[in-house]
């Protein structure tokens, strides 16, 4: 692809610049989807951005995604899975009991087991259905809304977990600015979003409407960085695909210098993961594979469950995490 100039319709959400290149013009269901990187600090976004982003997410979201409120026995499977990988990551920061606030709690699985652990949990989450659906059933303690908006105390909480939603929010700089002053002064921030330097997935599906920013490491920790939050590790999953941050409340920096070659080093990351070299490494069989290991398992499980509590709680003691 040649570099391609351009102004972004919005200033960079990460350091106010205005100069970007596209990095790709179709998203992977084949729409049309301008996708952008700044040239000064690396941060990769939508522009203009596919929807209005509060809209989507508080009714669209989960309509769009799965077709169905009511969910399987597979889905909430699947989602109590990757609930335990997630407690796996933090769990060395429950030692004691402790104050969590889960932001985006999606069908509330990882709050529901946070909570069964007996810490004092917190949830918010934007979408009516999921958020209803998980307080009725696990007794969570849920805001319905957006954590920009949400009623509660600054300073007031131990642990804040934001699982795969700071790319899909309007303002990522604002919302990890609302989570600083929600933590203690010695509290942690655990954040975890898409990699943008992965290349587990095929060039075509990189980019998609309901991730309106991507990150790699360095944009996530100047992120941080700019609101008072200083990053004490930062972890890759096995693929490469997913990157866990672990910030601590900090002084402001203002200092940039530190993003320089940023852009280059992603664009070449990007522009440099073709279809063929793709499909020329072994990661893209395997992962059919273990789909396929993965439907073959589910067989039997396509109804729709009446106690979702019941089948995590099974789930959950099955793996001797609670
Ligand atoms: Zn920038």
């Amino acid at each position: 692809m040649q570099a391609n100039q351009l102004e972004s319709s919005m200033p960079c959400n990460l350091c106010g610049g205005h100069h970007v290149e596209a990095l790709s013009n179709r998203s992977r269901s084949g729409a049309a989807l301008r996708t952008v990187i700044c040239k000064d600090c690396g941060l990769v976004w939508s522009d203009p951005f596919p929807h209005d982003p509060r809209q989507f997410y508080a009714d669209d979201y989960r309509l769009a995604y799965k077709q169905t409120y009511a969910p399987k026995a597979k889905h909430i499977l699947r989602a109590g899975r990757v609930a335990l990988e997630r407690h796996a990551k933090i769990k060395h920061l429950l030692q004691q009991r402790r104050r969590v606030l889960d932001v985006g709690t999606g069908g509330g699985e990882f709050a529901y087991l946070i909570q069964s652990l007996g810490h004092e949990l917190q949830g918010i989450e934007p979408n009516k259905g999921y958020g209803e659906y998980s307080a009725a059933q696990y007794g969570l303690n849920l805001q319905i809304g957006f954590i920009q908006d949400a009623a509660l105390d600054d300073a007031s909480f131990d642990l804040v977990t934001i699982w795969h939603v700071l790319e899909h929010t309007e303002d990522p700089s604002a919302v990890l600015g609302r989570l600083r002053g929600l933590l203690k002064p010695d509290g942690i921030l655990v954040v975890e979003v898409p990699n943008v330097e992965a290349v587990c997935q095929s060039p075509a599906s990189s980019f998609h409407e309901a991730h309106l920013f991507n990150f790699n490491a360095n944009t996530l920790q100047r992120m941080g960085e700019k609101v008072g939050l200083t990053a004490s590790e930062y972890r890759l999953s096995e693929d490469g695909g997913n990157l866990t941050m672990f910030f601590k409340p900090a002084e402001v920096r203002a200092d940039s210098a530190a993003l320089s070659g940023n852009a280059d080093r992603i664009g070449a990351i990007v522009r440099g993961h073709t279809n063929l070299r793709h499909f020329m490494r072994a990661a893209p069989y395997l992962r059919f594979l273990k789909k396929l290991q993965r439907s073959i398992a589910e067989r039997g499980l396509n109804q729709p469950v009446a106690d979702s509590k019941a089948l995590l709680d099974r789930l959950y003691r099955e793996y001797r995490v609670l």
